[in-house]
């Protein structure tokens, strides 16, 4: 727990999400300011800064995470989806607690 972490408190039911799944070590809920029709987050309960912050030791959790990826997709209607894990101001991470990004939905989303 990271005190002035938004995430931590989303963890800790301090804040208020629309959770879709938790287990002992993940959570997912809907992104606030959603960049497609469904737009989750998948995010561990342990507090870690981002993917550069990982080592071997999270590779367990890391793993559980990115299988989470596909299954709750399929759970919430997606056909497709992209995922993304923006690591570093200069990757565009404003959260910094590290989070999957899971978005489809609507329209078949642009090349990158
Ligand atoms: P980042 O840019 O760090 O990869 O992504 C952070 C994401 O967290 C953004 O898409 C942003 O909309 C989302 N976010 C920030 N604060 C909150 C919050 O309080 N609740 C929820 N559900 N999402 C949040
Ligand atoms: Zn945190």
């Amino acid at each position: 727990m990271s005190a002035d972490c938004i995430f931590c408190k989303i963890v800790n039911n301090d804040i208020p999400s629309k959770k879709i799944y938790e287990d002992e070590d993940v959570i997912a809920f809907h992104d606030i300011r959603p960049i497609a029709p469904t737009h989750l987050l998948l995010v561990p309960k342990i507090h870690i800064d981002s993917l550069a912050d990982c080592g071997q030791r999270h590779q367990a959790l890391l793993g559980k995470m990115l299988l989470l990826a596909p299954r709750l997709a399929s759970e919430s209607g997606l056909k497709g989806f992209r995922t993304m894990i923006n690591t570093g101001r200069e990757g565009g991470q404003e959260v910094f607690h590290i989070h999957i990004h899971v978005f489809g939905g609507g329209e078949t989303l642009p090349k990158v």
